[in-house]
């Protein structure tokens, strides 16, 4: 288990506490075990960004890792724009912002400030329809802030084994781990 959190985990806490002990255990194993074509069109849409290839401006910083100390969180960014001090976090496709997004980007962004990076900016990039959706930095949206912070400590004082968990059938029916998981309801 890593002693910090994982930027990813705060999607998935929300979505189902248990997918993160499956996203823990087939994190070494090849990703096409698990996961389902959504999730591997989504790696596709990521490329140039992972490969470092959708910018030559040395302003702009790719796939960057990147790790917050106050809220002991780690992750990569997709984009920052040091110019602008600007964070895209591009997805496939965006049918909805959900607030794992958001507390995706706060993560990045808090990470960033400690780094001195100057984050004035956020926006998420829906890539299948090449429409950015503008994010309220967290001091501006002091209910999302609120809502991140107690995320943060809620994962860490989750326990797998003690803390009460009843799974909901239509996650269980859109969760990538549906047919591994001792929980799922399908
Ligand atoms: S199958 Fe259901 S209970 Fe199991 S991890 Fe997925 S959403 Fe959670």
């Amino acid at each position: 288990m890593e002693t910090y959190i994982p930027i990813s985990f705060l999607n998935d806490f929300i979505f189902c506490p248990r997918s993160i002990y499956f996203h823990q255990l087939y994190s070494n194993f090849n990703n096409s075990i698990y996961q389902q074509s959504p999730q591997l069109l989504g790696v596709q849409s990521h490329k140039a960004i992972d490969e470092k290839t959708y910018s030559t401006s040395s302003h702009i910083l790719q796939s960057l890792d990147v790790y917050c100390e106050k809220y002991n969180l780690c992750g990569k960014l997709d984009l920052f724009d040091c110019n602008l001090g600007k964070i895209t976090e591009r997805k496939r496709e965006i049918k909805f912002i959900y607030d794992g997004y958001i507390f995706q980007v706060y993560a990045q962004c808090f990470a960033l400030r400690e780094m001195g990076y100057n984050v004035s900016n956020i926006v998420l990039h829906d890539y299948l329809h090449n429409r950015n959706y503008p994010i309220a930095l967290p001091e501006n949206d002091l209910e999302m802030f609120g809502k991140f912070e107690k995320l943060v400590s809620d994962i860490n004082s989750f326990n797998l084994e003690n803390t009460f968990f009843t799974p909901v059938l239509t996650k269980c029916e859109n969760c990538i781990y549906n047919q591994l998981c001792d929980y799922s309801l399908c």
